[in-house]
């Protein structure tokens, strides 16, 4: 179905005239150059840009982005040249459309030239955000409508959507676009699989259901009592991508996920939040371990909310998570919607006005510097920057941003070279611990450096950063070649 343009305009809030005009423009000036040309599905050409430019406004994204998102296939797939766009729509946009553009041009083809293909892509990336914005609502009508592609081409776009794609949008806070992008890719690149999971959900939701609706009605009442303001209650249903990779953990044991539907309250205000949570403990015995607070200490892609899970007291378990609206919006659509604007608008590209979850631009941005081996550059990216991070503080207060399971050493180097390289000991929050300890978010971390300590080859058993790894090995290198110099001295 084609979206209007009126659907496409009403998503986007307080919009003022002038970028009603724009898009109203793009919207027809987009229709008129792909007329005739015909989706594999049948469709006009036209529907999958304007859907892509519903998926943009539906983000939160601007009129300068969703008009991009009506015109990124027109250079491409159309007559119309460059400058004729740029007389049309001007500089800005046009930069947009041509970012995507290079990023459509190539095509997998084997390992080396897939990995060209996210090199380009992140070059691109690091250049402006918001093309990879639009390439991820792209991405995401593409999935959509990937029952319409040759059978060996599905399995190829989805499993890059699950490994490429989602994680990029994670990385963005863009959970909701995250959680879509898994589930239309999930079918394709793992059909058995995707059954198998599918069927185990539905039989376990049914009997959670029941649970869930006899708790939700004496929260509402309790919340009723309590006389706390403009709460909404509704549930969550797990993504059944998420659900495999959860089941994966428990040898597909289902009746060990206690999360497949969770209740979802979201309130006003942070004190209303720890308000819930107590009327809640005081009607229910919570499950040991599973009360989080990431309100006080968020994910490390900016995630906010109270967990916890509690025994309904009739057999059953229910996972309940509390939030404010604004923590909802954040969750849904990402921090990064507004982030971007301000961005782009106040040309506020330096580093002090980079939030501390989107630091990794930059560091992609380093990373395109270096021309290692394409292999290389994988192995880094698929380990820097597609594992999930955590946020480590040093006693100063100031965070450094690590790769899951990082240790002592991997934040001594990440601190300074000097510092890895003469690393005695550690101790986290203030407790003396051993080197290969393995970091969680919002420790906090004290490096002791001796001048006499050095990096051992054992070391690199406890390392997860290329940059640990590197100089490490630097170390031990020409540690043993000075050392092979002196002793060839001696003879
Ligand atoms: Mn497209």
């Amino acid at each position: 179905m084609t979206p209007t343009v009126d659907k496409i305009i009403s998503l986007v809030k307080d919009i003022k005239d002038k970028d009603k005009n724009l898009i109203e423009k793009a919207y027809n000036f987009a229709q008129r150059a792909h007329e005739g040309q015909l989706r594999k599905s049948g469709d006009p050409y036209f529907t999958h840009v304007a859907n892509t430019a519903l998926n943009l406004a539906d983000l939160g994204m601007k009129a300068k982005t969703i008009s991009a998102g009506l015109l990124h296939d027109v250079m491409e797939d159309t007559s119309i040249t460059k400058e004729e766009l740029t007389k049309e729509f001007g500089e800005e946009i046009v930069g947009l459309v041509e970012g995507v553009t290079k990023l459509g041009t190539v095509k997998y083809k084997g390992v080396e030239r897939n990995v060209e293909n996210l090199r380009k892509f992140f070059i691109s990336v690091a250049e402006d955000l918001r093309v990879l914005v639009i390439k991820l609502a792209d991405r995401l009508h593409n999935m959509e409508t990937l029952e319409h592609v040759r059978p060996d081409k599905q399995k190829r776009i989805a499993l890059e959507t699950l490994e490429i794609y989602a994680p990029l949008a994670n990385r963005l806070s863009m959970g909701r676009l995250k959680g879509k992008l898994e589930d239309a890719a999930f079918q394709f690149a793992y059909p058995k699989e995707y059954e198998e999971v599918k069927k185990l959900f539905l039989e376990k939701k049914d009997a959670d259901e029941k649970y869930l609706i006899e708790v939700k009605n004496k929260i509402v009442q309790k919340i009723k009592e309590a006389k706390i303001k403009d709460a909404v209650i509704d549930y969550r249903q797990k993504h059944l991508y998420s659900l495999w990779r959860k089941l994966q953990k428990y040898d597909m044991d289902i009746s060990k996920v206690y999360d497949i539907i969770a209740l979802r309250i979201i309130v006003d205000s942070i004190a209303d939040c720890y308000h819930v949570l107590g009327l809640i403990h005081g009607e229910w015995t919570p499950v040991p371990n599973r009360i989080k607070d990431y309100i006080a200490s968020p994910k490390a892609n900016g995630y906010q909310s109270l967990h916890t899970t509690i025994f309904t007291g009739t057999g059953g378990i229910v996972e309940i998570q509390i939030r404010t609206h604004e923590m909802h919006e954040k969750a849904e659509n990402g921090v990064a919607a507004h982030f971007i604007y301000n961005l782009y608008k106040e040309k506020k590209v330096g580093d002090k006005n980079i939030p501390k979850q989107f630091e990794w631009v930059h560091q992609l941005h380093d990373l395109n510097q270096h021309e290692d081996d394409p292999e290389d550059f994988l192995k880094t990216i698929k380990m820097d920057f597609f594992k999930d991070r955590v946020f480590i503080f040093t006693p100063k207060g100031d965070i450094i941003d690590l790769p899951e399971d990082s240790s002592p050493i991997d934040f001594a180097y990440a601190i300074h070279t000097d510092i890895g390289n003469h690393t005695q000991g550690a101790k986290v929050n203030d407790k003396t611990v051993s080197l290969d300890t393995v970091l969680k978010n919002n420790d906090i971390v004290e490096i002791q450096v001796n001048k006499n300590a050095n990096p051992s080859s054992k070391w690199l058993d406890h390392v997860k950063t290329s940059l640990a790894r590197k100089q490490i090995t630097n170390y031990l290198k020409s540690n043993s070649l000075l050392s092979r110099f002196l002793s060839f001295g001696k003879n």
